[in-house]
């Protein structure tokens, strides 16, 4: 047997006798999730259970070393359990901007001491984190951003205004882009890290249509930040921003795609029985064709970037794809249901689910960075335009 498949048949037998039959289920939306921070609650035992004994292993973050808190598990058993999880439908342990953004981050720019701090706490979900990027003015022209940090000797002072933070008036700590010099665009940013608890943070949660607040207006007012929390060196937080910008792309791009059965005809015959427009069936079936060659895609990219051989237009790329697939998806769902999929609140449309995942697959499309801009950075890196 070689080691690979060894590895195979334990977190196999492992994740059997550890994953609660409750967490094999598809979550039904964003915040039937675990989150973790300073005041998380578990949704339930099941959820409780299923996260501790992934956190014990260091498998809420698998792939980074064990010095920070991770399982340290090679780019293969990395895979290898992703797979296995898939296969069973087991659900993501903890859902983090710590994981899918920072982290990744501090683990390519942190100093020693700023890994060893945050990367745990990150691993265990102790503190939950919020992005604050976009501003009123700057999102796609993300560069153009105005919130200022003053150096005042031992500490900086912030001052300004995010927009769209998600999540801002639940999270624990921020991962900000401050301006530091305001003579170049670029050039003039740096990447601070800070508590939200700190005096002069404020949040405004932004009503949406749908009646929920996903996110919020930040504001900062004489917001004292400690020198130290500043990731990169000053005014080289731009760097920083992207390589994190990458990751959140991945992130995105995988919405919808998280684990189990990709197949939305599987999917759609078990919910609803067999359908039998024949237009709707080839839809379904050029999705799932679709789908299929998406997740060999995003195996390949993801392998690549493990092994510092990634395009720098990939995480573009798989964000352009998996958006438009999660939307693709979402649409036929809708279409499949009839007038059952429009009901917003009846149990027998399970609480809106399809028409608000609907809904929120829109945003996929603005949330990372548009898709025009992503064909934008697509084009340049492929065509070897000026700005690539
Ligand atoms: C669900 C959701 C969650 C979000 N969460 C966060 C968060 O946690 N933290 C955070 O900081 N931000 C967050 N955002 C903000 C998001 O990053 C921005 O909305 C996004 O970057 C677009 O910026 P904008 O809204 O300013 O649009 P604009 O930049 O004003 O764009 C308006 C339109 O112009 C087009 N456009 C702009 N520039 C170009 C160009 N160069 N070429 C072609 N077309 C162009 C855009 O594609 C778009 O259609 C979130 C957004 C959403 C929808």
């Amino acid at each position: 047997m070689t080691d690979e498949t060894s590895f195979r048949a334990e977190t196999r037998a492992w994740l059997e006798a550890n994953c609660p039959p409750a967490m094999r289920e598809p979550a039904t939306a964003l915040d039937d999730a675990y989150w973790g921070g300073r005041n998380s609650r578990f949704a339930s035992p099941e959820q409780q259970q299923w996260f501790e004994a992934m956190a014990a292993r260091g498998w809420t973050v698998p792939d980074w070393p064990k010095e920070y808190g991770g399982g340290g598990l090679s780019p293969e058993q990395t895979k290898i359990l992703r797979q296995e999880m898939a296969a069973l439908g087991c659900r993501s342990p903890l859902h983090s901007f710590g994981i899918w953004m920072l982290g990744p981050a501090l683990l390519q720019f942190g100093t020693e001491e700023q890994k060893r701090h945050y990367l745990p706490e990150i691993a265990q979900g102790k503190i939950r984190w919020c992005q604050g990027y976009s501003e009123p003015g700057a999102g796609s022209d993300l560069a153009g951003l105005q919130t200022r940090a003053e150096d005042m000797g031992d500490h900086w002072l912030v001052n300004g205004q995010k927009v769209w933070t998600s999540y801002a008036d639940k999270a624990d700590w921020i991962f900000c882009l401050v301006r530091t010099d305001p003579t170049t665009k670029q050039g003039g940013i740096s990447f601070l890290l800070f508590d939200m608890a700190s005096t002069g943070v404020s949040t405004k949660p932004i009503l949406l249509i749908s009646g929920s607040s996903p996110f919020c207006e930040t504001f900062f007012d004489n917001v004292k930040v400690p020198k130290d929390q500043i990731v990169g060196a000053v005014n080289q937080g731009w760097t920083v921003a992207k390589y994190l910008l990458g990751h959140e792309r991945e992130m995105i791009s995988s919405m919808g795609f998280g684990t189990g059965d990709p197949s939305l005809g599987r999917q759609l015959v078990a919910d609803l029985g067999a359908f039998e427009d024949p237009v709707l069936r080839a839809q379904v079936a050029l999705h799932d064709v679709d789908a299929l060659a998406f997740r060999a895609m995003s195996e390949k990219f993801l392998d690549e970037l493990k092994h510092g051989r990634a395009h720098p237009a990939q995480p573009s790329m798989m964000k352009y794809a998996g958006t438009e697939l999660n939307k693709r998806k979402l649409e036929l769902e809708m279409a499949a249901g009839g007038s059952d999929a429009l009901e917003w609140e009846s149990a027998r449309s399970d609480g809106g689910t399809v028409p608000r995942n609907w809904l929120r697959s829109k945003a996929n499309s603005i949330e990372g960075g548009t898709s025009e801009v992503q064909l934008g950075i697509i084009a340049k890196h492929i065509l070897n335009l000026p700005g690539a």
